[in-house]
């Protein structure tokens, strides 16, 4: 993630919709891709603060009722679209009578936010039905519903939620935005690692196995993750509860649930390219290394680079007696995988029609 300044020069991040400086309000511009001050105009609306931009702008929906989102949408189609980029793509939302559920649904957005900078910034292609894209992509943050049995009045059932995703939508458990239950979960399953961006980055990963994968790759997704047909799907997550994962499985698998069924090592290691190019976007941004330009950049390059980087930050959160934000570990299959995905990443890019990087974002090679 790079970093933005405001028109008083002050330095702003992705997530802030003021400036602690000068007070302006700030907005992430859709013409220009930067977070920028917004200067109010005569007619209510805004104009972009980048002095090459100067767009006219209205803040998104989401942003003026809740205050959740910092993006704009352009004043020309805020009339039939007023919802931004993002928000567009979400479907249900938590129910906002719920005490807790306003902060809770701001956090997954703003983790939605930061998925879709790393999808805009590989340029890969995604979009409604109405954009042409199938399966189209959409999401619900959801909360169990819990009904007590013995009320003799209560209708329906319970029903319990479960984060994941079935051709294009995902769903999310909003309880993974409770920071209490997450580390719980965490802790209950033995997993290194439970963020709600890492949730995202994972159900993408199914997202983009239907879209780049299904129908088109089948044997070469077969040749490097396994037969996704065999077992099935269902058989392998029985199997999975029933047994766990096999002992030596760092031995070819991201993660102990990878092992579950090749769909499950696919998402799990789109998730850590995800990881990865965030990574060093970010390093690239912020001086700590050479910048890499994940579309131009060698994949085993990247991943040396990553493996550098992350025990120097897994040494710095030890030290602060955190997490290690690195914990996976790169063997020769899971490089493979990887390069799979890279390479299928440069394919949905092509089919994108994205041939220049698709943001202004892009770390320069050699600069
Ligand atoms: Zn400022
Ligand atoms: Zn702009
Ligand atoms: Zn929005
Ligand atoms: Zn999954």
């Amino acid at each position: 993630m790079r970093s933005f300044h405001c028109t008083c020069g002050n330095q702003t991040f992705f997530d802030n919709s003021q400036c602690v400086a000068c007070g302006n309000e700030l907005g992430f511009c859709p013409s220009c891709r930067e977070l920028v001050a917004l200067l109010p105009t005569a007619t209510g609306g805004f104009q972009c603060g980048n002095s090459e931009c100067n767009a006219e702008l209205q803040k998104c929906f989401n942003y003026v009722e809740h205050n959740i989102c910092n993006r704009c949408v352009s004043a020309s189609t805020a009339l039939e679209q007023n919802l931004c980029d993002c928000c567009r793509f979400s479907e249900t939302i938590p129910d906002l009578t719920v005490e807790g559920n306003l902060k809770k649904w701001a956090r997954l957005e703003s983790a939605k936010r930061r998925l879709f900078y790393d999808l805009d910034q590989l340029g890969l292609p995604y979009g409604k039905a109405s954009d042409g894209i199938d399966p189209p992509l959409r999401f619900d943050f959801k909360a169990d519903v819990i009904r007590p049995n013995d009320f003799w009045r209560s209708f329906g059932k319970s029903e319990n939620v479960y984060t994941g995703h079935d051709t294009g939508q995902i769903t999310i458990n909003i309880r993974e935005a409770d920071d209490v239950e997450r580390e719980k979960l965490r802790v209950d399953l033995g997993e290194a690692q439970r963020t709600l961006i890492g949730h995202f980055r994972h159900e993408i990963g199914h997202f983009y196995w239907d879209l780049l994968v299904k129908g088109r790759c089948e044997p070469e997704f077969i040749a490097v993750f396994g037969d996704h047909n065999q077992p099935t799907y269902a058989d392998a997550l029985d199997a999975y509860y029933k047994n766990g994962p096999a002992p030596e499985w760092r031995e070819s698998y991201i993660s102990a649930y990878a092992t579950m069924h090749p769909w499950e090592d696919f998402a799990e290691t789109w998730a850590s390219y995800l990881d990865m190019i965030s990574t060093l976007d970010t390093t690239s941004h912020n001086g700590l290394d050479n910048p890499m330009n994940p579309i131009e950049s060698d994949l085993v390059a990247m991943v040396t680079e990553y493996q550098r980087l992350g025990i120097i930050f897994n040494e710095v959160s030890r030290s602060f007696g955190l997490l290690d934000v690195v914990p996976e570990i790169f063997v020769s299959p899971v490089v493979d995988k990887l390069e799979f995905i890279h390479q299928l990443v440069l394919q949905g890019r092509e089919m994108n029609g994205a041939l220049q990087p698709a943001l202004n974002t892009l770390a320069t090679v050699g600069t």
